[in-house]
């Protein structure tokens, strides 16, 4: 099999990924072995890429919004096919035993294990995964369309939960990549009046077209106050812009894994129970949940594909903000 490995972190620009023929992959007892035929590119991928987000081991495959064929089933496994479709997402495997494994929260799981980050991931022709971490994926969608739903499209759905904005309410989405692109299709679904704070005029237009009520600048305040704000942008000083959006009693979710400082901010932003909360990675429940919205909407989603050979080339376009959508991987195009 084809693999693109990373030794070392280093700059998107310097194509630090190769492309290296491995032995094929096999199964263990309670896991499945996949062909992958589209793998989405996420932006934790260049961060993993580009040594912003430590290495938890090299080298590593990543990517971890895989949609593949099952090739063989692992011993103990007995309800997956050879041949049925399965996604594999970031969540690559909980303990099961916690106390937040056992509250619904395996996202929290110290023992969790990740896709692309502690398991190889899905830049490569085959992957193997914890056949209770393998998702259904729904008919509606094709390899193409169901890749970058897995994780963008999930951590955006959990990220609208943990803002707690409700139907009819007024969201904040600032920063507008590949992941506010499908949360502002399920907060319209649900209703809601978005507004859209970007620095980028292209992105503005595009999140006009998918029903945001105002779009901005960072710089720019909403015209009302807002219930619950999402901040998707990977820089600290968009988080006070946020929370200055806020109404009274209003939450900021923060959806990064990565982040550079906070800013010293005063204290009345935060007063008058307004709060401030991370997003930490995706429970198996947010993508189910989020799968059957996003086929009910139905969600579009808008694809750039790359062969497998060209991932640097894929990293480095995101890396320059020159990606519509969402980039995928796939194994020939
Ligand atoms: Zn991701
Ligand atoms: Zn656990």
């Amino acid at each position: 099999m084809q693999a693109l490995r990373l030794d070392r972190p280093a700059l998107a620009a310097t194509a630090p990924m190769r492309l290296v023929d491995v032995a094929d992959l096999l199964p263990g007892d309670d896991e499945l072995l996949l062909r992958v035929d589209a793998c989405g590119v996420c932006r934790t991928d260049l961060q993993l890429l580009e040594g912003d987000l430590a290495a938890h081991r090299l080298p590593i495959v990543p990517g971890h919004q895989v949609v593949g064929r099952v090739e063989r089933v692992g011993r103990g496994v007995g309800d997956w096919a050879v041949g049925d479709r399965a996604g594999v997402a970031w969540l690559g495997g909980a303990c099961g035993r916690c106390p937040a494994c056992l509250e619904g929260r395996e996202n929290l799981c110290p023992d969790a294990t990740f896709t692309g980050w502690d398991r190889d991931g899905g830049y490569a022709t085959q992957v193997t995964v914890r056949a209770e971490f393998a998702l259904r994926i729904p008919d509606e969608f094709d390899d193409l369309g169901a890749a970058p739903l897995l994780c963008g499209g999930a951590i955006g759905y959990r990220s609208l939960r943990i803002s707690g904005i409700r139907p009819g309410g007024r969201l904040g989405l600032f920063g507008f990549g590949a992941s506010a692109l499908l949360a502002i299709q399920v907060a319209r679904h649900w209703d809601c009046d978005v507004y859209v704070c970007t620095r980028s005029e292209r992105e503005r237009e595009r999140a006009l077209r998918l029903g945001a009520r105002w779009v901005g600048g960072y710089d720019e305040r909403p015209p009302v106050a807002l219930d619950a704000a999402i901040t998707f942008a990977p820089a600290g000083d968009v988080v006070v812009a946020a929370l200055r959006a806020l109404d009274r009693g209003g939450t900021v979710a923060v959806n990064a894994i990565h982040l550079d400082r906070i800013p010293e901010f005063p204290y009345e932003l935060l007063w008058w129970e307004r709060s401030l909360r991370s997003v930490a990675n995706v429970t198996r429940r947010d993508v189910r949940e989020f799968l059957e919205i996003a086929a009910a909407v139905p969600i579009r989603t808008e694809v750039e594909a790359f062969p497998l050979a060209s991932g640097n080339l894929a990293l480095q376009r995101l890396a320059a903000g020159a990606i519509d959508g969402a980039a995928v991987l796939v194994a020939d195009v």
